[in-house]
């Protein structure tokens, strides 16, 4: 049984007030709170067990490692992949794609190759495949969402073409909350021997992922938004697809043997891991996704459905209120602008003053804004924490919002 206020006792920062008021957080798709399991491992990894990990033959190193090497295992079971070896640990989302852009995409692709992408990516999912436009004329095929904010799979199926080497693919809209059936995607893209990249930066965090059911070759994920430390992450990579990636940052901890004139590398994934990583990161990585996996993630998708119900709800009839992202089944992200000349960040900063925390602005998906017509947008995201309290504190304050700004 999903008990949301017990689960609400695990974060501490939740009883808090903010501007005087109960801190309602609605900031989840930016960055999730941390439970009190997580600060505590971060604190006892640098109180009692830390230090380097791999080179070191003492006791200490040997645990540490021990600790961060679990994680992998860790993320492997989350993501269902087939071998903890199919894990690259890294600092988030960001060093994951660009990892692939780097080691895969930058040695084999040429001037006039395609990577298809839809127009709802992060920019976590552009910029690094602009620098191969940049640099080698790859060409970005963009691949529109219909006006409900959806991305059906044939839209990006029939963007692949005979140049066409890789699909990059959001699992979730950051800004709409989006689902796409990135199954289907896989599926029909390894039909033409393409392969995908998924953006799990927010599926990850709203639903239960297989990798292996997925299909997909690269998945990565960030652990801020995981409820884990910042700065950790991975990134899933198919077995066949490391085998075809050269070392991205070279440095310690990757090689097998350096001589002045030859290199060998380390077998993947530390191939893949140059110099010291983020060691009590990945360690509080480790517990939120374990703390995570026993709440089950289908109970969290199930929680986040309801809230995301009950918001629809609430805001079915105000029709000064323009939602961005409006699929059936789609994440709780509400992306809204009003009517009248209120400013997202006129909007963030009236929520602020009732201790409502959401994000305002582009949020870096400024293809997605071109979309839509607008510069910028409020967003309220919710985590597996929040409660319907949460929401009717939110339409309140839009209520006030509506007042101020006519
Ligand atoms: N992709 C999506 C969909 C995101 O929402 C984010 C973060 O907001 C990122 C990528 C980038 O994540 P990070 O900044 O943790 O690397």
């Amino acid at each position: 049984m999903y008990d949301v206020e017990e689960i609400r006792l695990d974060f501490p920062i939740l009883g808090r007030e903010v501007n005087g008021e109960p801190l309602v957080y609605l900031d989840n798709g930016a960055s999730a709170q941390k439970p009190q399991v997580v600060i505590d491992a971060v604190t006892r990894a640098y109180s009692q067990e830390y230090s380097n990990v791999h080179r070191g033959l003492h006791y200490l190193s040997n645990l540490a490692t021990e600790r961060y090497e679990a994680v992998r295992g860790t993320i492997a079971r989350f993501l269902n992949a087939g071998a903890a070896d199919e894990i690259v640990m890294n600092s988030g989302t960001t060093e994951g794609i660009n990892t692939v852009a780097y080691s895969w995409a930058m040695p084999r692709m040429e001037a006039g190759d395609e990577i298809v992408l839809s127009v709802m990516e992060h920019h976590a999912n552009i910029v690094p495949w602009h620098f191969l436009r940049e640099r080698q004329g790859v060409v970005l095929k963009w691949v529109e969402v219909d006006e409900t904010g959806a991305l059906a799979p044939e839209r990006i199926l029939d963007a692949i073409g005979p140049r066409t080497r890789l699909v990059a693919v959001t699992h979730l809209s950051n800004v709409l909350g989006t689902r796409v059936d990135v199954t289907s995607i896989c599926r029909g893209a390894q039909e033409a021997g393409v392969p995908v990249l998924v953006d799990g930066s927010q599926g990850a965090v709203h639903m239960p992922v297989d990798v292996q059911d997925i299909g997909c070759d690269f998945y990565a994920i960030t652990g801020h938004k995981l409820y884990g430390p910042s700065g950790s992450g991975a990134i899933y990579i198919r077995k066949e697809r490391q085998a075809e990636m050269r070392p991205f940052m070279g440095g310690g901890d990757m090689i097998r043997d350096v001589r002045r004139d030859e290199i060998t590398w380390a077998e993947p994934p530390m191939k893949f891991e140059a110099g010291t990583p983020g060691i009590v990161q990945q360690i509080g990585l480790g517990v939120a996704l374990d703390y995570l996996m026993e709440l089950g993630m289908e109970n969290v998708a199930r929680h986040e459905a309801r809230l995301c119900d009950y918001l629809r709800s609430r805001i079915d009839g105000l029709n000064w209120l323009n939602v961005q992202g409006t699929t059936p089944d789609k994440a709780a992200i509400f992306s809204f602008t009003l009517d009248g000349a209120a400013h997202a960040h006129d909007i963030s900063t009236v929520l602020d003053k009732k201790g409502v925390a959401v994000r305002a602005g582009h949020h870096c998906a400024q293809p997605l804004m071109e979309h839509y017509g607008i510069t910028a947008s409020a967003r309220a995201s919710f985590g597996l924490y929040n409660t319907e309290a949460d929401v009717d504190t939110l339409v309140e304050a839009l209520e006030l919002c509506r007042e101020l700004f006519g």
